[in-house]
């Protein structure tokens, strides 16, 4: 289960997220969207441990770590938290100098400890799934956009998290290559992976997410359904967001 209980962030004076309270059953899939700046992608941050929350208690699986203002968490903590959950970036983020088999092997090895051999053999495994079982010795540069988007899901998915992470996973994208990297996903959520993902694709956010949460200026907004957010928005916030989508 995914816990997060009064969760803030400031950058210096600025808070960002201003109390945020979630909770995730293994197996669901919640869409987050709002407006640019509204604080989406710092909340993802602070669910991976890429930004240390302000304060505020986060729970992911196993790990539970609580954070307190001008208190520097446990970095045993920390790594905890980051182990369970993969991200994808909107930049794919690949190390480029590395193939698309070592960028799904990099991860397994250093954060799970696994022998080189079997990290190998998961990369190729989630390569196949990903659809790029053909292009393990291609470099990034020598990978399409949504193929590199897809090695990024792979190699988010090989240190077997609880939870999986996108940040707007196909903005960078030409449309036709949307298709493909929606497609992967859709077929995560499928398989019951659990997931948190911020993306400007409404019909998509529609078909896949169980719940939906527009935030704004760092606080929820509105949750629900999404049957119940688009079709049915309570708060005139919502309304007038969705409305600018249209
Ligand atoms: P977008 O849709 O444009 O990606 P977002 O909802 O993801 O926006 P965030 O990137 O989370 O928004 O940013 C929220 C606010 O926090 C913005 O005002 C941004 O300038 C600020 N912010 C984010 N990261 C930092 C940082 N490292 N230092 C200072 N301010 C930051
Ligand atoms: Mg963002």
């Amino acid at each position: 289960m995914i816990e997060v209980r009064e969760l803030t962030k400031s950058f210096g004076g600025t808070s960002v997220l201003r109390g945020i309270d979630l909770t995730l059953e293994q197996g669901q899939v919640l869409v987050v969207i709002g407006p640019s700046g509204s604080g989406k992608s710092t909340l993802l941050r602070c669910l991976n441990a890429l930004e240390v929350p302000t304060s505020g208690t986060v729970t992911i699986g196993r790990a539970r770590v609580e954070f307190r203002p001008n208190e520097k968490p446990r970095k045993k903590d920390v790594l905890a938290l980051r182990r369970q959950s993969g991200m994808v970036f909107q930049a794919y983020h690949l190390f480029p100098h590395f193939t698309a088999l070592q960028n799904v092997m990099e991860g397994q090895v250093t954060v799970r400890r696994r022998p080189k051999n079997e990290a190998r053999a998961k990369a190729l495994q989630l390569l196949a799934k990903v659809g790029l079982e053909d292009r393990a010795d291609a470099y990034p540069h020598q990978l399409s956009g949504g193929q590199q988007q897809r090695v990024g899901i792979a190699r988010a998915m090989s240190i077997d998290p609880e939870l999986l992470l996108f940040d707007e996973p196909t903005s960078a994208l030409d449309p036709e290559l949307v298709r493909e990297v929606l497609k992967v996903i859709r077929e995560l959520a499928e398989e019951g992976r659990t997931m948190m993902i911020v993306t400007h694709e409404m019909k998509f956010a529609r078909e896949v997410a169980d719940r939906i949460v527009l935030l704004d200026g760092g606080v929820i907004v509105e949750e629900g359904p999404p049957d119940q957010l688009f079709g049915q928005p309570r708060e005139a916030r919502t309304r007038q967001f969705l409305s600018l989508l249209m």
